[in-house]
This record gives C-alpha cells, sequence and structure tokens, in this order.
C-alpha cells in the first residue's frame, strides 16, 4: 500500500491528498497550542471530540445554505473535505467581551458587546496574526470587495445560527474564529467555509455556572480541558449520554473525582 501524501502540517490538524481531485482528507491531532504555538500541549482526546462537534456544526450549517468544504467524516480522527485555496485572513466574530479584545481595548471580559464585532486577522504565523483592516485586505489582494461581502454576511449568518444551537443546550457563545477558502469553477470562484468549528476556536460558557468550556481551560491553565469538550460534545448528543444540560457542571469536582480514581 503506498503512504498517503502530507499537504501540510498545522498546529491541530494534517491534511492529506485526498480519494479524488479536489478533495482533501483533514486529520484532528490531540494537539493544542496557545499564543503562537509558545505554549504546546495535549489533550487527550481533543482530536476525536473535535472532528465530530465540527461535523455537526457544518453539517447543520450546510442545511441552513452555507457553502462549506466538509463532505464526509470518514473516522473518528478524519474527515474528507474539499480542497480550497485557503484566504489568509482569520474572521473573528464577537458577541460578548473577552481574550484579545478585553486586553487590548480595556473592556471587562464577560461583558457584552452593543452589537455584533467582526474582525479580521491577516494569518500569518511569523507575524503573530496581526489584525488587520477591510482596506489592508483590499489593498493587498487578500480578498476582493465582493469575497468580502460573502465572508461577511455568512459570518454572521453562522453566529445568528450558532448562537441559537448553542443557547439551547445552556452555553453562550462568545466568540469564535472562522476560516474561508476558495473554489474555483473554470475562471469563477465562491467562497466557502473551511477549517474546523470546535472548542479550539470557539468560546463556549455555561450559561448557568459561567464555566469556560473552551481552549481558555489551556490557555489560562485551568484543568478540565478533556471534560469540558466532552461536555460540549455530550451537550449537542454526540456521546452516549444524551444532550441538554447536565444538572451541575463543576469541572473541579469532576478532576478530584478523576484523580482520586
Ligand atoms: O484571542 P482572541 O480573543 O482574539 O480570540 C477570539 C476567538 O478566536 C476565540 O474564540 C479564539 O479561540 C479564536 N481564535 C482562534 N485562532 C486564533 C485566534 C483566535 O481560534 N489564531
Amino acid at each position: 500500500m503506498s503512504r498517503r501524501r502530507q499537504i501540510y502540517e498545522g498546529k491541530a490538524k494534517i491534511l492529506y491528498e485526498g480519494p479524488e481531485p479536489g478533495t482533501l482528507i483533514q486529520y484532528f491531532k490531540d494537539d493544542a497550542t496557545a499564543f503562537n504555538a509558545q505554549k504546546r500541549g495535549t489533550i487527550n482526546g481533543k482530536g476525536v471530540i473535535n472532528n465530530r462537534i465540527s461535523e455537526y456544526v457544518f453539517t447543520r450549517l450546510a442545511h441552513i445554505g452555507i457553502p462549506t468544504h466538509f463532505i464526509r467524516r470518514l473516522n473518528m480522527r478524519e474527515q474528507l473535505v474539499r480542497q480550497v485555496e485557503i484566504i489568509p485572513i482569520e474572521v473573528v466574530v464577537r458577541n460578548v467581551a473577552a481574550g484579545s479584545i478585553s486586553k487590548r481595548l480595556g473592556i471587562p471580559e464577560g461583558e457584552p458587546l452593543p452589537h455584533t464585532l467582526i474582525e479580521y486577522y491577516y494569518k500569518d504565523d511569523a507575524l503573530g496574526d496581526p489584525m488587520v483592516a477591510e482596506e489592508h485586505i483590499a489593498c493587498f489582494g487578500w480578498a476582493n470587495n465582493e469575497e468580502m461581502q460573502d465572508i461577511s454576511s455568512m459570518a454572521i449568518r453562522v453566529n445568528d445560527f450558532m448562537c441559537g444551537m448553542f443557547a439551547t443546550i445552556g452555553i453562550r457563545l462568545i466568540d469564535f474564529k472562522l476560516e474561508f477558502g476558495r473554489i474555483w469553477d473554470g475562471d469563477y470562484s465562491r467562497v466557502i467555509l473551511a477549517d474546523e468549528i470546535s472548542p479550539d476556536g470557539c468560546r463556549l460558557w455555561d450559561m448557568a455556572t459561567g464555566e469556560k468550556l473552551d481552549k481558555d481551560r489551556f490557555r489560562r491553565d485551568l484543568g478540565g480541558e478533556e471534560e469540558a469538550y466532552q461536555e460540549v460534545a455530550r451537550r449537542l448528543g454526540l456521546l452516549d449520554n444524551e444532550g441538554g444540560p447536565s444538572e451541575v457542571l463543576d469541572l473541579g469536582a469532576h478532576r478530584k473525582l478523576r484523580t482520586k480514581k
């Protein structure tokens, strides 16, 4: 059997050549990084959970008419996706102040923003993904105006849908990051949603307790990251037990029980 060709290795995923032209296999790793890879670690089982969560979210987004690169999940850690020309912009949507906006502008974490904000960051590890304005994107030709219109309207639709989806399972969607890519049909291209949507790239707070159910547990050394990711998957109905908010979510107690065993 010939070894499949690796196309790209990122911090949390590997892309392999797919079985058909124009397809790729997206492999989800357990590796976790933060602060532009200055902090590295692993979250056991993260790849398996993110593969499932991302499959679920992308499938639901397709149902409301958002075009995505997702084709189907292949196994525990892999999914088949459409090959895109990635647009080198990270699109961050924020509903509530947290993370870098709180730091940059001195807004207390947890303060709802007057309205939803979309920010753009230039994808460049060496530069630390600097925030850019739409003018920079147009000036340097990273995406044209029509593409930016599509990107911003899709980002808002994804946000509206995901706010509702998470609210029904007792989770507040604070912010998240999206990536988009171009697919070509002859001389014409269109923009579709790419990458993944998982607790790695979203801030998800339990509505009742405010517990963080996302990668901030790793970034801020809070512990309980495996349990947090599992809890999101469980509430979405992706694990054996049924979805819905758990009666008490106390990750601290959860951890104590685990370490006692
Ligand atoms: O760090 P910051 O507050 O700008 O992050 C905003 C949102 O975008 C968070 O949900 C974070 O997980 C996500 N993000 C990401 N990848 C990055 C930067 C931010 O997934 N490189």
